[in-house]
C-alpha cells in the first residue's frame, strides 16, 4: 500500500467530538439492550422518510438488499425485464438478476447517468420497470424518465445509493419512483461503520411487503407467506447513522465546495463534471473525463495522489451479463475509457485540492 499524500477516502474517525458521539450512541444501545430492530432503527426510518419526502422507510442491511427487496416488493421477478444503465457498480445489475428478472442495459449521457432516449428504444412487451442510478451523486433525468414510465405503465426503482440528499428540479433523490433505494455503506456520504441500506416508498402495501421481505417473508415474524432472507438493518449501525445524520449537511457542503474549487482550476484542462441549473449534486465522486488516462494515473501515483476508476468494466461486459439485451451503448463505451475519480472527500484541505489540481495541470502542460 503506497504512502499516499492525498488519499481517495479516509474512513478513520479523526474528529474527537464525532468519536465521542458515536461511542455514546453505541453505549446507549448496549444499555437499552433492544439490539434487534431497536428504537434507533425506527427513529432512523422516520428521519429518512421525512428527509426524502416519503411516507415510509424500511431499514435493511445493505444497498444491494435495498435494491433486491425494493424490486421484489413491486412484484418484479422471472419473465420481467428491467431497463437500467450500463455504468454502475455491479450491485445494480445483480439485484435485478437475483429477483429472477433480466437486466437490459441502456446508454448513458455525458453526465454519466442513464440516457432517457436510450430507455425509450429498449422498451419491449416484457419490460416491467426502469431502474435509473443516480451516479456520482447526481440525480438522473427523472422528469423525462417518469414521463416515459407513465406513458408505458412501467414501475420505477431509483438506485440512489450514491445520492442521498441530491436533488433534481428541487425534488430529492429517492422521491421520484415507486421505491427509492439507498446504501449507507462506509464509502457513501451518509455512512454507517458497517453495512446498511434503506428503501423508501409512499405506498402502504409496498411498505407491508418490504417489512415481510426484510424478515424471511414472514407476517408478524412467524407466519411465512413467501421465501425471502433476513435483511434487517442492524441497530448499532442505525444508532451510528442517527449521529452521522447531524454531520451530513456539513459533508455535502464541503464536497460541493471542493467540486467548485476543482471546477475552477480544471475546467479548461479536462472535462469536469456537468452541473446544470436546478440540480444539487452531492459529489459522491468527482469524476473527470480525460485523454491519456493511464499515463495521468501513473503521474498522479508518482505525486502520491490516490485515484480510482469507478467503474472500469461496464455492467453488460461483466461475465454474467455478456448475453443480456442492450441498446447501442456507444457513449458508455466511449466514456468508460475516459472517466477518472480524483480525491474529493470532505476530509481534504484546500491545500490538498490545489495540490491535486497542480499535478493534473502539470501533466497536461508537459504532455503537450
Ligand atoms: C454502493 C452501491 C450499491 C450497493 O450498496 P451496498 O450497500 O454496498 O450493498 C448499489 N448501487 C450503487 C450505485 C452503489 O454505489
Amino acid at each position: 500500500m503506497p504512502d499516499w499524500k492525498v488519499t481517495f477516502l479516509d474512513l478513520r474517525i479523526t474528529d474527537n467530538n464525532e468519536r465521542d458521539q458515536l461511542i455514546s450512541a453505541v453505549e446507549r444501545v448496549f444499555t437499552h439492550g433492544r439490539i434487534v430492530l431497536g428504537p434507533e432503527v425506527e427513529e432512523l426510518e422516520k428521519r429518512v422518510a421525512s428527509m426524502c419526502k416519503r411516507k415510509y422507510a424500511v431499514g435493511v442491511n445493505s444497498g444491494t438488499d435495498a435494491l433486491i427487496l425494493g424490486l421484489k416488493s413491486l412484484g418484479i421477478g422471472p419473465g420481467d425485464e428491467v431497463i437500467t444503465t450500463s455504468l454502475s457498480w455491479i450491485a445494480t445489475a445483480n439485484a435485478i438478476a437475483l429477483t429472477g428478472a433480466e437486466p437490459v442495459f441502456a446508454d448513458i449521457q455525458d453526465d454519466l447517468n442513464i440516457d432517457p432516449n436510450s430507455i425509450n428504444e429498449l422498451i419491449s412487451s416484457k419490460t416491467k420497470a426502469i431502474m435509473p442510478v443516480h451516479y456520482t451523486g447526481k440525480v438522473s433525468k427523472m422528469t423525462d424518465i417518469m414521463k416515459i414510465a407513465n406513458e408505458h405503465g412501467l414501475l420505477v426503482i431509483e438506485d440512489a445509493s450514491q445520492s442521498f440528499g441530491a436533488t433534481h428540479n428541487n425534488k430529492i433523490a429517492g422521491s421520484f419512483g415507486d421505491v427509492g433505494c439507498f446504501s449507507m455503506n462506509p464509502m457513501k456520504l451518509f455512512a454507517a461503520c458497517g453495512e446498511a441500506g434503506m428503501v423508501v416508498t409512499d405506498d402502504c402495501e409496498t411498505y407491508d411487503r418490504l417489512i415481510s421481505l426484510r424478515y424471511n417473508g414472514t407476517v408478524n415474524k412467524e407466519v411465512c407467506i413467501q421465501p425471502s432472507h433476513n435483511g434487517r438493518l442492524d441497530t448499532l449501525q442505525a444508532a451510528i447513522l442517527l449521529e452521522r445524520l447531524k454531520h451530513l449537511n456539513g459533508i455535502i457542503d464541503r464536497r460541493r465546495a471542493i467540486a467548485r474549487l476543482y471546477d475552477e482550476r480544471l475546467k479548461k484542462i479536462v472535462r469536469t463534471p456537468v452541473s446544470s441549473e436546478g440540480e444539487y449534486d452531492v459529489y459522491y465522486t468527482y469524476t473527470i473525463q480525460v485523454e491519456s488516462r493511464e499515463e495521468l494515473i501513473k503521474h498522479l501515483d508518482v505525486c502520491r495522489i490516490e485515484t480510482k476508476i469507478q467503474h472500469p468494466i461496464l455492467m453488460p461486459y461483466q461475465l454474467p451479463y455478456k448475453n443480456a439485451r442492450r441498446g447501442e451503448i456507444l457513449n458508455a463505451e466511449r466514456l468508460v475509457k475516459r472517466i477518472l475519480c480524483i480525491p474529493a472527500n470532505e476530509k481534504l484541505s484546500n491545500e490538498d485540492i490545489n495540490y491535486v489540481a497542480d499535478c493534473i495541470i502539470e501533466f497536461y502542460k508537459s504532455s503537450n
